[in-house]
């Protein structure tokens, strides 16, 4: 039965889908099963997977999730992608945002995806789903299927305000629709450690937030290597295997495989 990882910020641009694309091919190589579903319109996910032209996709989540909402049989492997060895991927596009918008009409809307996800879970270790940067209904979407969400915060501004809004909902999903919900860390992303910034910033989730929520003890690098994997389709183990980006990644792999399945 899959672990399932909603990886959730609704400031755009903290890291959410490079952590998907790292930690969902870290886990690939110690052996595990992992699907990654892009919960995005932009389908960031899905392009720096390969897909750089999503919209020509003939099926994709949305197609998953109308079948849902429809009460629609869904073939086996529908819209699930194999990328690599290990790796699945459920692809997105923009015409999730026209989903979106359909599901605030529909009964249960907060549950369709966990209609679909719990139908798939036993054929895999671990899902992961990328959140797109808001707190509408597909993310809700997400935080009611998920067993924990994984938070990546940009070590570049002060995060604090941003992060209440999202530990707040984070509680209301799990007071409403899934109790099961935890919290599997923040994840400091982009730490530039040359500057003092980075580390007051550090000091001020912990300080804030480390008695209550988990707190990664690694901190993801600033790393242009780790900037260029979208472009070209790779992981960062495979771009840039001996880099500070890809210890970390392989490190913040261990730590998730350590907290359990
Ligand atoms: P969105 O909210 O738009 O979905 P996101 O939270 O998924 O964004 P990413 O797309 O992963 O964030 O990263 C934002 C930008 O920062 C991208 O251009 C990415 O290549 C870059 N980036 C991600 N991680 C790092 C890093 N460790 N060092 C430097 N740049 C990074
Ligand atoms: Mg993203």
């Amino acid at each position: 039965m899959a672990k399932i990882i909603a990886i959730a910020n609704q400031k755009g641009g903290v890291g959410k889908t490079t952590t998907a694309v790292n930690l969902g091919t870290g886990l690939a190589s110690e052996g595990k099963k992992v699907l990654l579903i892009d919960g995005d319109p932009q389908a960031s996910l899905s392009i720096s997977l390969g897909y750089d032209e999503p919209d020509k996709l003939e099926v994709s989540l949305v197609d998953i999730l109308s079948n849902v909402v429809n009460e629609e049989e869904i073939p086996e492997n529908y819209a699930v992608l194999n990328v690599r060895e290990n790796v699945d991927l459920i692809p997105s596009n923009i015409e999730l945002s026209a989903v979106e918008i359909s599901l605030v009409n529909t009964m249960s809307r907060e549950l369709v995806l966990k209609s679909y996800i719990d139908s798939i879970k036993d054929r895999y270790d671990f899902i992961i789903i990328d959140c797109m940067p808001s707190l509408g209904v597909m993310t809700v979407n997400a935080l009611a299927c998920a067993d924990t969400v994984l938070i990546p915060v940009q070590a570049a501004y002060l995060p604090v305000k941003g992060l209440q809004q999202l530990i707040k909902t984070i509680y209301t999903v799990k007071r409403r629709l899934n109790a099961k919900l935890e919290i599997e860390g923040i994840l400091l992303t982009m730490v530039d450690n040359r500057t003092n910034y980075a580390k007051d910033i550090a000091m001020e989730v912990n300080d804030v937030y480390g008695r209550s929520i988990p707190v990664f003890p690694i901190e993801i690098p600033l790393s242009v290597r780790a900037a260029e994997i979208s472009s070209v389709a790779k992981s960062i183990f495979e771009y840039d295997p001996k880099g500070k980006a890809a210890f970390a990644y392989l490190s913040l792999t261990k730590e998730v495989l350590a907290h359990g399945c």
